[in-house]
């Protein structure tokens, strides 16, 4: 970043998978960008961690979600990054035994009337939370809100009907070999981007907007900010003049939950065949784990938790984290398979103060939070990022969706033609 810099086209805040989106997008349409990263380094939420284990680990996003409609598919087989068609872990361990075929078949049926009814809630206008429209009192109604806590990041008594169901899910979510954080990095490598530069305040009431920074001040024509809800909420970025209720009210509604994985290396197969893609140890609870098992066919197990368990795991500390998952494995396979461990690892999203959270839901009563995330104001600043994907939300491909469409609506707001990318919409 130049001192003193000269004005540039567009100021790209955040460097996740939305802002390196934006930023390359603008460049291609020969628009000068600034690419602010408050961290050392670019993906925010998409991160691979590959000194960890000996191979590579996922801390953040993992799955390439809605797969026949996520262009991130295209990208990995361009750069020749592998993926497999591995899924979330179907099997239920009750605590003393495996399911059986009928009651993971019963639970399917249970998870569909609950998805049927959010829908008919939904397009009723409904706008109410999840446990609202949910049988309460079923068997598997724990099971259920276990799930929502990771495909949400919040429980299910926060979960909006209008916002879980405008999600575009084809059903199809594939892994990559080498996580999604490294496709992220190695797909924006060439991005040009000012890093350890955070935006400390955005000045936009004159003709310009000004982003100061401690490694200097950058003028431009206009910004996108792809900061999360979470940093935008917590007031870490000045604004001034103050943002418009309306976009505070947006940002408000969309809070980012808790969801975390935690990673245990062992050093053989301590597993077995016909693990499948792992499974959920169920004990009629919410405060429950699942588990990807052998991903990769690499020896380590993945714990998935969500919600407001996951946030008071991540209170804990990492050891209480690693001990609880360990635990619950011991519990299905022994407890000879500790001696066997060689490493945990795991994610602490909520206190990375770069994110404060895992990612975005519209609280129940503000399922149309994300249309009013997505809007410019003034036609000079503008926001991307999952929480303004209403379409594919709170995922990586949607934050990337909206970064490429935000940095064509910069571009025709300039008075710049973009041509339109096959899979162009947010
Ligand atoms: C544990 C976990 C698992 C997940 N699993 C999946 C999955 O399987 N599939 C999927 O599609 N999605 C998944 N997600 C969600 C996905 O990772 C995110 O939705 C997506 O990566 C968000 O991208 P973004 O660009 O909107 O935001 P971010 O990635 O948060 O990018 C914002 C950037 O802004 C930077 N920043 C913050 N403050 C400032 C500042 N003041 N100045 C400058 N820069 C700043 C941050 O450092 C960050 O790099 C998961 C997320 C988590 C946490």
């Amino acid at each position: 970043m130049g001192k003193p810099a000269s004005p540039v086209d567009l100021v790209v805040i955040g460097a996740g998978s939305a802002g390196l989106a934006a930023a390359r997008t603008a460049r291609e349409a020969g628009l000068s960008v600034t690419l602010l990263e408050a961290s050392h380094r670019i993906g925010g939420r998409a991160f691979t961690d590959t000194e960890a284990f000996a191979f590579p680990f996922d801390l953040g996003c993992h799955w390439m979600h809605s797969a026949s409609l996520n262009p991130y598919v295209e990208i990995a087989e361009s750069l020749g990054h592998a993926y497999t068609k591995d899924d979330f872990p179907r099997r239920i361990h009750l605590g003393d035994r495996w399911a059986t075929e009928a009651e993971c078949r019963e639970r399917e049926a249970f998870d569909e009337r609950c998805h049927g009814a959010i829908k008919a809630a939904a397009d009723a206008g409904r706008d109410v939370a999840v446990t609202e429209v949910t049988a309460r009192e079923d068997r598997w109604t724990p099971m259920f809100d276990l799930w929502t806590s990771m495909f949400a990041s919040v429980d299910s008594d926060q979960v909006s009907t209008v916002d879980s169901s405008s999600y575009n899910d084809t059903g199809e979510n594939w892994p990559l070999v080498d996580g999604y954080g490294s496709l992220v990095a190695a797909y924006f490598s060439g991005v040009p981007v000012a890093l350890n530069a955070r935006a400390e305040r955005i000045d936009w009431g004159g003709p310009e907007i000004r982003v100061t920074t401690p490694k200097g001040t950058v003028t431009a024509a206009k910004a996108i900010v792809t900061v999360s809800t979470g940093v935008l909420g917590a007031g870490d970025i000045h604004f001034e003049p103050r943002l418009p209720d309306w976009k505070l009210a947006a940002i408000e509604s969309l809070p980012l939950g808790s969801h975390n994985r935690i990673g245990i290396e062992f050093d053989r197969d301590v597993f077995g065949p016909d693990q499948g893609d792992g499974f959920t140890v169920y004990n009629e609870t919410p405060e429950s784990i699942a588990f990807q098992i052998r991903p990769f066919d690499r020896d380590h197990a993945v714990g998935l938790v969500g919600g407001r368990f996951s946030a008071w795991l991540e209170r804990s500390g990492p050891q209480t984290m690693a001990d609880y998952a360990i635990e619950k494995l011991k519990g299905v396979y022994g407890n000879d398979i500790e001696k066997h461990i060689v490493r945990t690892t795991c994610s602490a999203w909520d206190g990375d103060p770069l994110v404060r959270g895992a990612y975005s839901c519209a609280l129940p009563g503000r399922g149309g939070a994300r249309r009013d995330m997505a809007a410019a104001i003034d036609d000079k600043l503008f926001f991307a990022g999952e929480a303004a994907s209403h379409e594919f939300i709170a995922t990586c491909h949607g934050a990337y969706l909206t970064g490429c469409a935000t940095a064509r609506a910069v571009a025709e707001s300039l008075g710049v033609t973009t041509q339109e990318k096959r899979h162009g919409t947010a």
